[in-house]
C-alpha cells in the first residue's frame, strides 16, 4: 500500500495543484492530509474542491477549526487573523460544514495522521522537539504518525533496539525498517517555513517501511498576485518566495 501525504496546504491553489500533479503521476494507492486546508492563502474554495475531488482523507487543523468558529482567532498572529476573517466570509455554507466536519485524527491501516500532536489533537500543539514527540510516540498503535502544523519537515524516531531514546532525522529519505515508533512531518505544501520555498509532501511505501520527503516547483508568480488580488496582508505573499 502505497501513501501520499500532504498538508498545510493553506489555500495555496498552485502548490497544491503541483503536489497532486506529482502524486497522479506515481501513483498512489491512498492520499492523505494531515490539515489546514484553509488560512493564509486567497484559494479556500479551490482546495476544498480539489482534495474532495481526489477523495483525499484530511483531519483538521487550527485554521481550519478557527474559520468555522471552534477555536478563538485571537491567539493568531494579525496576519492569520485577517486571513480567517477573509476566509470565513468568502466560503459558501457548504464549505464550513466541510471543514467543521473533519476529524481531528485518523487511524488508518498503516498509519495514523494528525495535525499538531497524536497524544492531544485538540491542543493544537507543536512538535518542535524531541521531548515533544515522546507523548505521541507513546499514543501509537500504528508504525507511523504523520503530522504537519510546524511546516518543518522532519521524523522523529524510536528505534527498536533501544525504545527508551528518540532521536529526530532531516533526511529526506527515512528507513522506518528498524524503527518501533515514528512521527513524521511531511512538511507544508502551501506555505514551506524551512528556507526552501517548494511545495513538500510525503510518500509512505508501508510494505517496504520506508518514506520519503519531496519537494515540487510551483509558480508561486501566480500564487502571490492571487493573494494580492484578495486584498490580503502583502506579507502573505511576500513569505511564499522565501519559504519561512
Ligand atoms: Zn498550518
Amino acid at each position: 500500500m502505497k501513501y501520499a501525504i500532504l498538508g498545510d496546504i493553506h489555500a495555496n491553489l498552485c502548490a497544491l495543484e503541483g503536489v497532486l500533479a506529482a502524486i497522479d503521476a506515481e501513483g498512489a494507492d491512498r492520499i492523505v492530509s494531515v490539515g489546514d486546508v484553509v488560512g493564509y492563502g486567497a484559494a479556500p474554495k479551490e482546495a476544498i474542491d480539489l482534495l474532495r475531488e481526489h477523495g483525499v482523507i484530511v483531519v483538521k487543523g487550527n485554521h481550519d477549526a478557527a474559520c468555522v468558529g471552534e477555536i478563538d482567532p485571537a491567539y493568531f498572529n494579525p496576519y492569520a487573523r485577517a486571513a480567517v476573517d477573509w476566509t470565513r466570509a468568502v466560503l459558501e455554507r457548504v464549505d464550513l460544514a466541510w471543514l467543521a466536519a473533519l476529524p481531528l485524527t485518523v487511524e488508518l491501516e498503516h498509519c495514523q495522521v494528525s495535525h499538531g500532536t497524536l497524544a492531544h489533537p485538540e491542543r493544537f500543539d507543536y512538535i518542535q522537539t524531541v521531548e515533544d514527540a515522546v507523548p505521541s510516540l507513546d499514543e501509537l498503535t500504528r508504525l507511523v504518525c504523520f503530522v504537519g502544523h510546524t511546516h518543518v519537515p522532519v521524523s522523529i524516531v524510536r528505534l527498536v533496539e533501544d525504545p527508551t531514546r528518540a532521536a529526530y532525522t532531516l533526511e529526506p529519505e527515512v528507513d522506518l525498517g528498524e524503527v518501533q515508533a515514528a512521527v513524521v512531518n511531511v512538511g507544508s505544501v502551501g506555505q514551506p517555513r524551512d528556507e526552501d520555498r517548494r511545495a513538500a509532501y510525503a510518500v509512505f511505501e508501508a510494505s517496504e517501511a520506508r518514506v520519503s520527503l519531496r519537494r515540487v516547483e510551483y509558480d508561486i508568480e501566480r500564487e502571490a498576485a492571487r493573494i494580492r488580488r484578495a486584498g490580503l496582508p502583502d506579507m502573505l505573499a511576500e513569505r511564499l518566495f522565501l519559504g519561512v
